[in-house]
Formats: C-alpha cells, structure tokens, sequence
C-alpha cells in the first residue's frame, strides 16, 4: 500500500485510453496471452464516440454510428479478455520499471505501457465561449445535436469535422450556418457537395467567431468578416466548434520524448523509453483517421508482444 492507501494491481499491459488506437492494442496483447488493462478515460472510445457517423473505415460499408463502432471494438478486445477499467490517470512515473500509473481509484505497476490518450477539440478561446459550453456551445453533435430541434445553430470550422457534423445537425437544426475563416472549405469534395447541395445548410465566409452572446443561454454570435473588418451580431440558439484537435499528453510531458505535443516514437512505436510505446493521435497529428489509430494500436501490440518475447 502507499500512502494514500489505493488498492495496488500488478498488470503486464497497461492501455492509457480507450479510442481506436487503445482498443485495437487491447485486442492484439490480450489475444497475445498478455494480462491487459485499458484504462478507458472519460470517454470510452474517444474521439470516435463522439462522431455522428462513420463511413469510411474499412470493412463497414453500411454508415455505423461511432458509439456503435466503439461497442465493437469493446467486444472484441473482452472476448480476449483484456479488462476495461472506467477510470482515468492521474499521474505516471516513466522513470521506475514497473512504471507507475495513478487513477482515481488504483494504482497499476505495468511492465509495459501503451500510450494512447489521443487528442481533443481545440477552443476558439473567445468570449463567452467557457461560460455557454454545455448551454448552448459544444464540441459534439452527436452528443448535442438533439437539443436543438427546430433552432438555428452555428458550425465553426471548415474541415472534415465541421461539415460532417453540419450535415448531421440538419436533422435536427431547423438551419445550420457554416462560419468559416477563408471562403473555400478545407473538406473532402464529397463531403463539400453534400454540404452545398443541402437546402438547410448556409455560409457565413471570410468570417471568424469573436464572441458568444447570451443570458442563461447563447442567443447570438458577434462575427467579423476579416476582409471587410464588418462586425455582426448574427441570432443563433447554439455554436458548435470544429477547429481541429490538440494532443492530450500532458500526462507524459516530460517523461517520453515529445515534439509539438505528440509523442516521438520509432518505426515500430516504441517511445525512447523501453517498455513504453504509443499509437493513434498521441503520435499522429496528421491522418486523424480510425483506420491509422487502430493500425498504430495494432503495430504498438506486436512490437510490445515481441519485445517480451
Ligand atoms: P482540420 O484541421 O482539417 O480543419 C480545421 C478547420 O478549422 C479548418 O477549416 C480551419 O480553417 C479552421 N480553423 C482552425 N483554427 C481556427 C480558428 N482559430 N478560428 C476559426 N477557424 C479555424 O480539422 P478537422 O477536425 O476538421 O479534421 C482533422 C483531420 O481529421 C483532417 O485530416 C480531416 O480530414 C480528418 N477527418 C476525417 C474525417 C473523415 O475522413 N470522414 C472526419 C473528420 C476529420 P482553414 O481551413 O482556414 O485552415
């Protein structure tokens, strides 16, 4: 027992993070006759989860949801019995071998480590934005999308992410304005067509979010248009953010050798330090895709299996 008295579990593989990247390992250690733990963060899945829907990882041709594909990963990493442990951790200790990995609940001594902590929304950061999260803002239409009914909502962003997610608010929004910063989109030209084509999407370009206005709840949106420096304060019942993502590694800062947040690994995604490895977007801020992560997850579990061989 240490000081604080938390149960103590010996475990050979430890997942830190349950998206694509953690999952896929957990599937290849666990049916590798490894002891596995996946401790799933505080959303099981990750990022997937919160997508709407997922229509390009192969072998799913029909549209799946990403908490649907999540339940599948899920199944097939416990029918080879790897454990999923709905806690988050708190601290690592990369510099002791067991490392040590501090949840709210236990404390784990794993021989090896697999990092796979992923990546999350990144914040306009503008007025109003903190105060109206989860009352009007949010970073999940998945989640969200159903509150707003018949309203009129805001989508920032002009990647993939923002016009998906646009395209899957118009079942609920009575209309979805894409506020973007340049006047072309960055997204694939389907997922372009799709959004131009649909009657309750609209464009607000060359425009930036300045600040979010409301009482309780947001009621509008100051935006300025950055070729004209015009500011307006344009009614919408709800903003929904999709500027990309930032690694979440903070965790590890200082412990493995980073660059930009990501974690540096070698060819066979082992971190410089032995015994630790990382997958999906904790290295890859590029491919953000299902099929990367659960390919890194999969190379992370054979090096790690191979390396205790
Ligand atoms: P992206 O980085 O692709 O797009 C971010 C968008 O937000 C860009 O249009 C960018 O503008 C805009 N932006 C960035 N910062 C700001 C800011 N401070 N204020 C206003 N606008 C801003 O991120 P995504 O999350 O959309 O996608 C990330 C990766 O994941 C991409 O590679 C994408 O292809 C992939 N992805 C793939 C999917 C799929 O295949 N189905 C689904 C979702 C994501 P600008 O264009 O001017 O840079």
């Amino acid at each position: 027992m240490t000081e604080n008295h938390k149960e103590q579990k010996n475990v050979q593989v430890l997942i830190v993070g349950s998206g694509a990247a953690g999952l896929s390992a957990a599937i290849y250690t666990a049916r590798a006759g490894l002891q596995t733990v996946v401790l799933t963060g505080p959303t099981l899945g990750g990022q997937i989860s919160l997508t709407a829907e997922v229509e390009n990882y192969p072998g799913f041709p029909e549209v799946l949801s990403g908490v649907e594909l999540v339940a599948k990963f899920q199944e097939q990493a416990e029918k080879f019995e790897a454990e999923l442990d709905y806690d988050s951790a708190l601290k690592v200790d990369l510099s002791v071998r067991p490392f040590v990995v501090e949840t709210e609940g236990k404390i784990y001594l794993a021989e090896n480590l697999i990092l796979a902590t992923g990546s999350k929304a990144i914040p306009l950061n503008v007025p109003g934005e903190e105060e109206f999260t989860g009352k009007g803002v949010s970073y999940c239409a998945t989640c969200d999308g159903f509150f707003f009914r018949g309203k009129k909502v805001a989508v920032v962003g002009g990647g993939n992410s923002a016009v998906e997610e646009a395209l899957f608010l118009t079942r609920f929004a009575s209309q979805v304005t894409i506020i973007h910063r340049r006047d072309t989109l960055r997204a694939d030209a389907i997922v372009q067509k799709r959004a131009m084509e649909n009657p309750k999407i609209d464009f607000l370009w060359d425009s930036v979010v300045e600040e979010v206005i409301g009482d309780g709840g947001v009621e509008k949106v100051r935006v300025r248009n950055v070729k004209t420096d015009q500011v307006s304060e344009v009614p919408f019942d709800g903003v929904f953010v999709f500027i990309g993502h930032r690694p979440v590694s903070g965790l590890f800062d200082g412990q493995v050798e980073m660059e930009n947040g990501l974690a540096i690994v070698d060819s066979y995604m082992r971190t410089n330090v032995p015994g630790v490895y990382a997958a999906g977007e904790t290295v890859d801020g590029f491919y953000r895709q299902v099929a990367v992560s659960a390919a890194h997850g999969v190379m992370a579990a054979i090096t790690l299996t191979k390396d205790n061989e």
